[in-house]
């Protein structure tokens, strides 16, 4: 056998064998200080053979690696990076392709064209938008607020690509108090201020009040752009896009939707009626690597005015306009011009689950997080706060005691649960108060599975409370 045969013989054998131990896997065994001390040696004068630099660095990753990939990881919102991502994947890398251009990586290119198409078939969206390929959620939430910005300002007659945001009109940036942190984030590398924004009060389970809505677009003037969310990072709550987002475009105003998770809800008659109106809006952001199962490294830019898109993103102005000459060129759509070739994994999923396989994995997701909640709600002191309509539930645990008192025995219930370690699930502050979250998002979770996270976390709130 080759060298390389060997040596990529030998990545897959280990990435098969560590993803079999992934259903009896705990909490990792090492930490970050061990998980450092395991490949802390000053850098190598002289070379180590291929083989044994992979073997060395499974051996040392290894027992610092998370079971995220399994059925009974809550924490956070994090896809279970399928197997047949995973595979389009490795070859993603082996074949190296620069996904930059048409010219330099035509396959990788022609497929984004293809993935972008599906994509918006089965989240029901605009097929004249255009779609980037970018890292997560958070650069595609920049992406859109990019073009946002721009075509704001170009209707008022400013070229904020080519001028800058020095002497601009002001632009009014309207968001809901629930709003992801990585929409901040946005604003703040977009120039746009994370604080320099018009808060609206929201209800709560995280939804924009239609009513403050109402009156914050009364005092405003000039360009407009408002950040709408499907799916709340702790709730899943929608915005009530039908009611909202008329009266937004009637004020002129670009309307954006960080839907990093919640926006796979369109993509099932079960869940559909919760992103309703949403196809309205002028920009949608969202992940691959979440709900769909790509590897990490996949979100969605999702634009209805490509060249308001191309525009924003554009590595030369010279290069317009192209759309239209039916050659995708990738960098024009994303930030970056050197990037790896996401279509391939993006389109190796759509291709295995199919608009039915999409469907039925969200719909397992949320059956399994109703089927936790009802489990949840039986035992006397826990509380589910919010209706679990999507993916997500928030717990709160000596529910009916003092505020201070269940906060402690919420944080203290996360702790027996995390070090019981048969599940991983973390805590939040909600409105205030601690705490537990869960986020079903992992194509293995069953309600098997979801049966014996009620029961540990049930069992772990029962014996903090023995004390
Ligand atoms: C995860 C998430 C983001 C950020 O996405 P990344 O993929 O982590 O960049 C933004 N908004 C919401 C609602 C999310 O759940």
């Amino acid at each position: 056998m080759s060298a390389i045969a060997s040596l990529f013989q030998e990545a897959a054998r280990l990435a098969a064998g560590f993803r079999q131990t992934i259903p009896a896997r705990h909490m990792p065994a090492h930490d970050y200080a061990t998980s450092l001390a395991a490949f802390s040696e000053p850098l190598p004068t002289v070379g180590s053979q291929m083989l044994d630099v992979i073997t060395q660095l499974a051996g040392g990753a290894e027992p610092g690696l998370h079971a995220t990939t399994g059925p009974r990881f809550f924490g956070w919102v994090i896809g279970g990076s399928h197997p047949v991502g995973v595979a389009a994947d490795f070859l993603t890398s082996a074949w190296g392709q620069n996904a930059g251009n048409h010219t330099a990586a035509p396959a990788a290119a022609a497929i984004e064209t293809v993935a972008a198409r599906w994509l918006l078939d089965l989240l029901k969206l605009p097929a004249e938008s255009s779609v980037g390929f970018v890292t997560g959620a958070t650069v595609a939430n920049f992406t859109c607020l990019a073009a946002a910005r721009g075509e704001v300002l170009r209707q008022v007659g400013w070229d904020g690509d080519a001028r800058g945001l020095f002497g601009a009109p002001e632009i009014t940036v309207l968001i809901g108090d629930d709003a992801h942190t990585t929409v901040f984030s946005a604003l703040q590398f977009l120039g746009l201020g994370h604080d320099r924004v018009l808060r609206v009060r929201t209800d709560p389970v995280g939804r924009i009040d239609p009513a403050a809505l109402a009156g914050a677009l009364e005092r405003v003037s000039g360009p407009v752009i408002a950040i709408l969310q499907a799916g709340q990072i702790n709730t899943g709550a929608f915005d009530d896009f039908a009611a909202i987002i008329p009266p937004l475009k009637a004020k002129g105003a670009w309307v954006h939707i960080d839907g990093a998770f919640g926006l796979w809800a369109q993509a099932s008659v079960k869940t559909s009626h919760l992103s309703r109106g949403i196809e309205s809006a002028d920009s949608w952001a969202t992940d691959g690597h979440k709900w769909l199962q790509t590897p990490y490294d996949c979100g969605y830019a999702i634009i209805r005015n490509e060249i308001a898109h191309r525009r924003a993103m554009t590595i030369a102005a010279s290069y317009l306009p192209l759309a239209g000459e039916g050659e995708r060129d990738p960098s024009h759509y994303v930030p970056e011009l050197s990037r790896r070739a996401r279509g391939f994994a993006t389109w190796a999923m759509l291709k295995h689950l199919g608009r039915d396989g999409v469907a039925a994995l969200i719909d397992q997701c949320c059956a399994s997080a109703r089927l936790a909640a009802e489990l949840l709600g039986r035992e006397p002191g826990i509380a589910i706060l919010n209706e679990v309509t999507l993916n997500q539930l928030i717990i709160r645990f000596a529910a009916d005691s003092p505020d201070e008192e269940g906060d402690t025995m919420t944080r203290k219930t996360i702790e027996k649960i995390q070090a019981d370690g048969l599940i991983f699930a973390g805590g939040a502050k909600w409105h205030g108060r601690d705490v537990l979250r869960l986020s079903v998002t992992n194509f293995q979770t069953t309600s098997d599975q979801a049966e014996l996270a009620a029961e540990s976390i049930i069992a772990a709130f029962r014996s903090v409370g023995r004390g």
